[in-house]
């Protein structure tokens, strides 16, 4: 398990993070009515900085508003949270990658099964930063569970109860004897892993799921399709199906807690890993991360201290 710094922010102040709790009778506990994000830290030479800070706040406040969730907006705009991040980082006196995990969490006590003009308290807490799959050629198995569609709990808010769809697969990868699982749409069609988006190589096109296939808009899905356009490999965002994955050149999974992760199986069907599509996004994609491109830092990193 990841080991979890002590402090936390919980409504509008740091505290320990033994104290950052939530009542059992909200809709946040009864119903996972709640809303998060996750971003990374990355210690700089001089201080530390988070990780498209904006888009990640962007889409907190949009999943918050596609369940209905109408009050945190109210309260927190993007400068109040940049400085609620800052106060945490510094609080736990961060020298190290870290991962940020900030919830709009619904705390009004059993109003029933609604979403609208109630109570949300604020959290975040910082864990460390242990990848989700092997960097080296993770090993997927398509999941006997579907991914929810937008037309039932959509993927594209990133809401916790939602999770337990995530859950139910990566369970049955791993019990499975795999590293994750990957998820199929309602149609059958290629979706994405248990918190990570995928892409494949065919024919040195670059291709992922697009927005519409039930996916997470993952913000790391964006960053690899910004760096393929600027090293200028050809990309496609369309419906992929399973089998086009067992017969590509190249596989891989991206997201804040998988980073750039190779697949080297799919259903037990090997793919090669170290592909050069692959290694030239991860090279770039790692050096950004690492802050050692001075041309993204302004564009991509927030400085905290
Ligand atoms: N899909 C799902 C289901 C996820 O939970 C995540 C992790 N947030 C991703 C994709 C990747 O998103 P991001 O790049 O924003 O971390």
């Amino acid at each position: 398990m990841a080991r979890i710094y002590e402090k936390a922010f919980l409504g509008d102040k740091i505290v320990p993070v033994s104290e950052a709790n939530l009542s059992v009778a909200s809709s946040a506990i009864l119903y996972g009515l709640s809303v998060y994000t996750v971003f990374p830290i990355i210690p700089l030479v001089d201080g530390a900085a988070a990780f498209r800070l904006k888009d990640h706040f962007e889409r907190l406040l949009n999943s918050a508003k596609i369940i209905g969730i109408d009050t945190f907006e109210k309260d927190w705009n993007f400068e109040s949270f940049v400085e609620a991040v800052k106060e945490l980082a510094k609080a736990n006196e961060i020298n190290d990658k870290v991962f940020v995990r900030a919830t709009v969490h619904v705390s009004e006590l059993v109003p029933g099964t609604k979403s609208r003009g109630l109570q949300t308290t604020f959290s975040m807490f910082i864990y460390e930063a242990k990848p989700i799959v092997p960097q080296d050629g993770a090993r997927l198995k398509t999941s006997v569970w579907r991914r929810v569609p937008d037309y039932s709990i959509p993927s594209r808010a990133k809401v916790n109860g939602a999770y337990v769809n995530s859950v139910l697969g990566k369970q049955d990868a791993i019990d499975s004897g795999y590293d994750d699982c990957l998820f199929l749409d309602s149609e059958g069609h290629v979706c994405e892993l248990s918190a990570a988006n995928i892409f494949i190589v065919r024919n040195g096109v670059l291709m992922t799921p697009g927005d519409s296939s039930d996916i997470l808009e993952g913000i790391n899905r964006k960053t690899v399709l910004e760096i393929a356009k600027e090293l200028d490999i050809p990309v496609a965002e369309r419906a992929i199906d399973l089998t086009e994955l067992y017969i590509a050149d190249e596989v891989f999974a991206c997201g804040t807690s998988a980073f750039v992760a190779p697949v080297s199986e799919i259903d037990k069907r090997a793919i090669k890993v170290n592909g050069p599509i692959t290694d030239k996004i991860r090279g770039k994609y790692t050096s950004i991360f690492e802050g050692k491109d001075p041309k993204y830092n302004e564009k991509y990193l927030t400085k905290l201290f």
